[in-house]
């Protein structure tokens, strides 16, 4: 079977490397890819957005599968414009797309269908959304309705700061025509997790939980990144409270979804907070997380391939997945600055000195037979083992191997899971 991969991160690496390991796919192409794909796909520089050149591309190539990573071509109908071209694809249609793109409508589809979730109002004027903010107490969360690259959410610890945040959304405009509408949400304190399932529309199949780390220093200090490391099982969340949260949240959302005609068929993942009332949904992402990809894939068995089909045509059902059980540990090394501004094009050494880990890549790209920095986020490298310690071992010992000028990673990734071991 012959399948296109569009995206270009280390999302899209793992899932190239995953369906790389199926004995019934002959032939993998990624679109546009980056240095690291290019080494185990035939990478073609087609943008994720040209869905032209996408659809022509599949078409001539004959591909049984597309496969769409990144939010940004499924919010803007990626998945459509291939199934209309008559090519498989696994990914949501951009009317269910929408569950990420819209906080707004996903909260009113929580509230129509009593999915557990914080308390909210949303508004498209400003006068009403600060007397609302007025008749309430902080710590409040601002958030603007549309995308905002994860900058579109303020945890307010004052009514200051959450006056000043309604102001930049919706007077300033700092987040243009994501911030014409706003929702004004009650704090919830607990312990974040993630969730992510592969859906077909109705049947849900839950992944293995992950826990990501979004500030860019140890001690979850400093601004918030795409996410600096992840690792997974996470032990010390009780599978009865995993369970809960599929019960409770996935596979009404994905009958929501449905009831609404607007069928969810790719991966749903649930940013999930566990308060003393059970856990709550703080949003829904309509792909794979990334770097929770880098830990869930390499503890899949059942063939990749294999469940993208069953996703596709509506066959989930009909197939249990099977987890390894080995613990798997990432370590995202970034450029120097990032999540602020960094230098591009500097020269990385010692990729093929790596042993017992697997480095995905994500901004690397090849220049005259070098594989340099192209990105904040750089590669993500995951050690497997028997225990977390173990699997944290392996993938520190190959962070260490790797050089650039520079190099920024976090120290205490999986930390929490060790402490709470001990405890
Ligand atoms: P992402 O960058 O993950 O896509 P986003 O912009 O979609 O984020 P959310 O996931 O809704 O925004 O919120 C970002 C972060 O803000 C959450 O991971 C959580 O830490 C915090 N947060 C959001 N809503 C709440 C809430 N109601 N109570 C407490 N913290 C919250």
């Amino acid at each position: 079977m012959r399948v296109l991969v569009v995206g270009r991160g280390g999302r899209e690496h793992t899932i190239v490397w995953a369906l790389k390991k199926s004995p019934k796919v002959s032939e993998i192409y990624c679109a546009p890819g980056n240095a690291g794909i290019a080494e185990m796909a035939d990478c073609v520089s087609i943008e994720e957005t040209q869905f032209e050149e996408l659809c022509r591309f599949a078409k001539e190539n004959k591909i049984d599968l597309a496969v769409v990573g990144p939010e940004d071509p499924l919010f803007a109908g990626a998945v459509d414009a291939l199934e209309a071209a008559g090519i498989k694809t696994f990914g949501p249609r951009k009317n269910a797309a929408i569950i990420e793109g819209s906080k707004v409508f996903t909260k009113d589809l929580m509230k129509k269908y009593q999915i557990p979730t914080a308390a909210y109002e949303s508004f498209d004027r400003y006068d009403d959304a600060l007397a609302y903010l007025h008749a309430h107490q902080a710590p409040i969360v601002i958030k603007a309705d549309g995308l905002a690259a994860g900058k579109g959410v303020t945890v307010a610890a004052t009514m200051e700061e959450a006056e000043q945040a309604l102001k930049d959304i919706m007077v300033g405009k700092a987040f243009g025509e994501a911030g014409n509408q706003v929702v004004i949400e009650e704090y919830l304190q607990g312990q974040e997790m993630s969730i992510l399932a592969f859906v077909d529309g109705e049947t849900v199949r839950p992944m293995v939980p992950s826990q990501d780390h979004k500030p860019v220093f140890d001690g979850d200090k400093g601004p918030n990144t795409g996410g600096m490391g992840t690792y997974s099982p996470v032990p010390h969340m009780p599978q009865s409270i995993v369970d809960e949260a599929i019960e409770t949240i996935l596979i009404p959302a994905a009958k929501a979804m449905c009831c609404e005609g607007r069928p969810f068929r790719g991966v749903l993942y649930a940013g999930l907070m566990i308060t003393e009332n059970g856990p709550k949904t703080i949003e829904f992402n309509c792909r794979f997380g990334d770097p929770e990809t880098q830990v869930v894939l390499p503890r899949l068995k059942t063939d990749l391939f294999d469940v993208f089909m069953a996703t596709v045509e509506g066959r989930l059902e009909e197939l249990e997945l099977e987890w390894s059980d080995e613990a798997a540990v990432c370590v995202v090394l970034a450029s120097g600055g990032y999540p602020g501004s960094y230098k591009k094009g500097l020269p990385i050494s010692g990729l093929n000195d790596v042993q017992n880990a697997i480095v995905f890549h994500a901004g690397t790209a090849a220049k005259d037979g070098q594989i340099v920095t192209a990105g904040g986020r750089l590669l993500g490298i995951t050690g497997m083992g028997a225990t977390i310690e173990e699997a944290r071992a392996k993938a520190y010992a190959a962070a260490e191997v790797i050089q650039f000028e520079g190099k920024h990673y976090r120290k205490d990734i999986a930390q929490k899971a060790l402490d709470a071991a001990k405890q």
